[in-house]
């Protein structure tokens, strides 16, 4: 029997959090569940799940589709494209049959790439390391999740970018639908013997090719959205603040002044896994709280702000009354006072 691989190299990294990642999820137990009740896909298709951000790691290996057990996505600080596809590189080599003089190996293996952003590694060398490898060997389709998506970099990999302008559930949705239905059709034509790889029509209300080159400013952190993580005073659990970029004030077009700030998109509770899955190595970009807009409660504790910062430059929970608290990072005592100014921040890497 020849099996049909089938990888899902999933973006985890922390601008995903909330409701993007939720919807990344859904869609995902989706295209499993639907292929699970299809006599064709049953018959030929196995199921790889890896997921990266700043760690890159294998979250189901190559499993036939009746044994594929849903599992969690992950959350972490960073956007390693570059050692997701060396790592990819290596579960195909490990996994994936190859045809010899003697047998027939695996059909050509499918990968569908998500991501929502720009690399925070050095990628350019593991691309031309992967294109020189498995060009003919992998059909890899990028899907590029929202606005942020630099496709320059994504077409330097493959010819098929498909860009969904939106992250939010419906649009993830009706990607997943779409990816299914890809599953499906390829499993059909192997089943017949045909080993052709063409794209299905894609639903135009979602999604289209990403045709049109676009750039932008290099830079080691996303500029649409910052993030940074903090703990809660009380019971010492991680939290994410997610803020997106937002037009503060737009001056007369043709001086071409705009002035841009972040605003509170979500705070969100995370587990510690997210430590296990960040790049602690790399240097994490400051911000300027001053560009900063709106608050959040505590996601655990509910206190007032989990906005209240350390000497050690770390964010915790605060209620707004408690005169002395301990540093959930550094165990230090601090006294709180107010004070109006503003401070430089690390934030995330994206
Ligand atoms: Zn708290
Ligand atoms: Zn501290």
């Amino acid at each position: 029997m020849r099996r049909l691989p089938v990888f899902f190299v999933i973006d985890c990294s922390e601008s995903m959090v909330g409701k993007p990642i939720e919807a990344v999820q859904d869609g995902i137990d989706f295209i499993m569940s639907n292929l699970r009740t299809d006599p064709y896909a049953l018959e030929t298709v196995y199921i790889s799940l890896i997921a990266y951000a700043g760690i890159v790691r294998t979250l189901v290996p190559l499993t036939e589709l009746f044994a594929y057990r849903d599992c969690e996505l992950p959350l972490g600080g960073g956007t390693h494209l570059g050692k997701a596809l060396d790592h990819l590189g290596k579960e195909i080599d490990r996994s994936v049959m190859k045809t010899t003089a003697e047998v027939k190996g695996d059909w050509k293996p499918i990968v569908y790439l998500f991501s929502d952003g720009r690399p925070t590694d050095d990628y350019e060398d593991a691309i031309q390391r992967f294109k020189a490898k498995y060009d003919n060997k992998v059909t890899v389709i990028a899907l590029g999740l929202g606005q942020d998506v630099d496709f320059s970099i994504l077409k330097k990999l493959t010819e098929h970018c498909i860009a969904l302008d939106q992250m939010d559930q419906d649009y993830i949705k009706g990607l997943c639908k779409w990816i299914s239905a890809s599953v499906v059709s390829q499993s059909i034509s192997v089943g017949q013997n045909l080993d052709k790889q063409d794209l299905l029509p894609l639903d135009e209300r979602y999604m289209h090719l990403a045709k049109q080159k676009l750039t932008f400013r290099k830079s080691q952190a996303d500029d649409r959205t910052v993030t940074f993580v903090g703990r809660c005073q009380k019971l010492h659990h991680p939290y994410i603040l997610k803020y997106s970029r937002n037009l503060h004030y737009s001056g007369l077009s043709d001086l071409n002044i705009n002035v841009y700030n972040f605003k509170l998109d979500t705070c969100e509770a995370i587990s510690e896994d997210y430590f296990s899955w960040t790049d602690q190595t790399a240097e994490k970009p400051k911000i300027n709280t001053s560009v900063l807009e709106g608050w959040s409660n505590c996601p655990h504790c509910h206190a007032e702000t989990a906005f209240a910062m350390c000497a050690c430059g770390n964010l915790m929970c605060y209620d707004g009354y408690s005169e002395l608290v301990i540093c959930p990072w550094c165990q230090r005592q601090i006294s709180f006072e107010s004070s109006g100014g503003d401070f430089d921040l690390s934030r995330g890497q994206g």
